[in-house]
């Protein structure tokens, strides 16, 4: 017998599956891999929830988190995760811990995971959050994303959960040949579209729209070089 939760999950996850249906013809995906789809169901959202909005941990939507930042649609982390085709191998640099959860997420799907949140507080939780679940394989530092984290450079994937009018240049060269960044692009708040790079073995670039979001801003980027 299921408990509520896990209710709550598959019905997530059906309705995860109905937008992306819904969006195909925008993002050009139909489905989501099966091992996105079982870490979205293997990953508890309401470990990464405020105590006031634990009753829609599992709703298809996102919610506050403090610090007037939002832990994302889950529709949307799993259409992130599935557009960097994350494999077991992968080192994945992300950019807005945030609650942590899309870092949980990729966690169960790749090596290693190194995510960079710009406010201290936030960065701390998330932390502190992920080792308590047991996810060993995440390293969460406080810094400004905009200039990656060079230390552990080149990525297989980058993934910013934040919005930019354009991508910072560091980011692009922190990954791989062969490597796939996925940021949503536009202005604060509004016209923004979920884009889609890829760095090919020769180190050329090749950049899509994918669909169009609303994320809150990456913050600092007046300090960074972008293209
Ligand atoms: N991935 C998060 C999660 O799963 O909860 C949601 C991220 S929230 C939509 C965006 C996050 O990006 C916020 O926590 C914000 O503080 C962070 N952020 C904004 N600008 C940043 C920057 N320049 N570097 C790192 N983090 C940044």
């Amino acid at each position: 017998m299921k408990n509520a939760g896990e209710w709550n999950v598959e019905r997530l996850l059906d309705e995860i599956r109905d937008e992306v249906c819904a969006t195909s013809d925008y993002t050009g995906r139909a489905k989501l891999a099966e091992r996105v789809i079982e870490a979205i169901r293997q990953v508890p959202r309401h470990a990464f929830v405020p105590e006031d909005w634990q009753s829609g941990a599992y709703c298809n939507s996102p919610l506050p988190i403090g610090h007037a930042q939002t832990i994302s649609q889950p529709y949307v982390v799993a259409l992130m995760t599935d557009l960097i085709q994350p494999c077991a191998d992968d080192e994945v640099l992300e950019v807005g811990t945030g609650s942590g959860y899309q870092a949980a997420v990729l966690a169960s799907l790749v090596k290693q995971v190194y995510s960079l949140e710009i406010i201290e507080a936030l960065a701390t939780t998330a932390r502190e959050r992920l080792q308590r679940l047991g996810y060993a394989n995440v390293k969460v530092q406080a810094g400004n994303g905009c200039f990656g984290w060079p230390e552990h450079a080149p990525y297989d994937a980058v993934l910013v959960t934040a919005a930019a009018p354009q991508i910072p240049q560091a980011l692009i060269e922190q990954l791989k040949p062969g490597g796939r960044l996925v940021m949503p692009v536009g202005d604060r708040y509004s016209g923004q579209e979920l884009r889609l790079l890829k760095k090919d073995e020769r180190g050329r670039l090749e950049q899509r729209s994918v669909l169009p979001v609303r994320f809150v801003p990456l913050i600092g980027t007046a300090q960074c070089s972008s293209i």
